[in-house]
């Protein structure tokens, strides 16, 4: 279509925009359907740096060749350009707009650099996305440099891949855009990989609890004495006075294992595995004890000569262990105590 006949056939058809007066509008915007809206140069140019270019672009042709000045906002549908044009007036963009043209309108709002309307569009496209639009959306995301909308979109195509798998719109993707298809692919691969590391340093994360824990029982007990086993110089303290303490499963788990070490005819290493695991967590506690004085804790002592000697061929996962419980330490008694107890514990280590 000639210019001229654009403007021609413009002129008949020129519409204001709704709720706001454009008797005094020096241009008009001619969209697809070849209607016309009137609008105010001066409230364009002040929203969108592209339009303000395209209005000087404009105005030279006015000054040029004659007539009244005109853009064209063409490959959407008009109520579409309508719709962005009332934002651009009055900020405001209804649900029902949204909903009809959100897509045209974040397209839009992209190419001329609006960018409250198009957070608003993100925002309200993201809304909608489905195992059925989210390939489309996703092209469209990629289209307008939408990075929200992006993320929103993976969001849904991680949580649902079964079932976008079976859309119309991802075989179109498989059929005409390998590129986007390797990318998803690649990012739900790499998603899975995320997970099943955050799913793994939570369980050590709460083996690591559990062993602080551990440590924690094994000086009570060994201190104070708890249910069946007595301090390091006594029996067990009398019960009638003293209910089970606060982390008792743990506890009792510990208490069990003292008591079987102490009786147990293969000891160590004779291979028995429950001694190995007690002699496993006296020295774990032997290596984070600060104590200055005599250590009340069975082989504390024995075990720091021992350690003093072999630092240096100290093997490494040892080390590491050490360091993990100590921090844990750290964070159990920054953490406020009442959540720790409201958890209750398994003491899988020592039971
Ligand atoms: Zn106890
Ligand atoms: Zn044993
Ligand atoms: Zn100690």
């Amino acid at each position: 279509m000639k210019f001229t006949e654009d403007l021609t056939r413009s002129q008949q058809t020129t519409e204001g925009i709704p709720g706001i007066d454009t008797s005094d509008a020096d241009v008009r915007i001619v969209t697809s359907g070849g209607r016309c809206i009137a609008a105010h140069s001066h409230v364009l140019a002040s929203a969108s740096t592209v339009l303000e270019k395209q209005l000087e672009r404009a105005e030279k042709r006015r000054t040029t060749s004659g007539g009244g000045k005109t853009i064209r906002i063409l490959g959407v549908p008009c109520d579409a350009v309508s719709a962005f044009l009332s934002f651009i007036y009055t900020s405001r963009c209804s649900a029902e707009e949204m909903e009809r043209y959100g897509v045209h309108l974040l397209v839009l709002s992209h190419v001329y650099c609006v960018g409250r309307l198009k957070r608003e569009c993100e925002r309200g496209l993201a809304r909608t996305v489905t195992a059925e639009s989210v390939v489309d959306l996703l092209q469209l995301a990629r289209m307008c440099d939408a990075a929200y909308l992006k993320m929103r979109c993976l969001k849904v195509l991680e949580g649902g891949f079964k079932e976008v798998e079976a859309t119309e719109g991802w075989k179109f993707l498989q059929a005409h855009d390998p590129f986007l298809e390797l990318e998803l692919l690649q990012f739900l691969d790499d998603a899975e990989s995320r997970k099943k590391r955050r799913m793994r340093s939570r369980d050590e994360q709460g083996l690591y609890m559990e062993l602080n824990e551990a440590m924690d029982c094994l000086e009570h007990i060994c201190m104070e004495g708890c249910t069946t086993v007595g301090p390091h110089d006594g029996g067990p303290p009398n019960q009638t006075k003293k209910g089970p303490c606060q982390r008792y499963s743990t506890c009792m788990g510990l208490q069990l294992l003292i008591r079987h070490f102490a009786t147990c005819r293969r000891k160590v290493h004779g291979g028995c595995s429950r001694c190995k695991r007690l002699w496993q967590l006296l020295r774990l506690h032997s290596s984070i004890c600060e104590r200055p004085e005599p250590c009340k804790v069975p082989l504390c002592e024995q075990f720091k000569m021992k350690l003093s000697v072999e630092r240096k061929e100290e093997d490494g996962k040892w080390r590491l262990l050490v360091r993990k419980v100590v921090s844990a330490k750290a964070m159990s008694s920054l953490s406020q105590r009442e959540t720790v107890e409201l958890q209750p514990h398994k003491g899988c280590w020592v039971g």
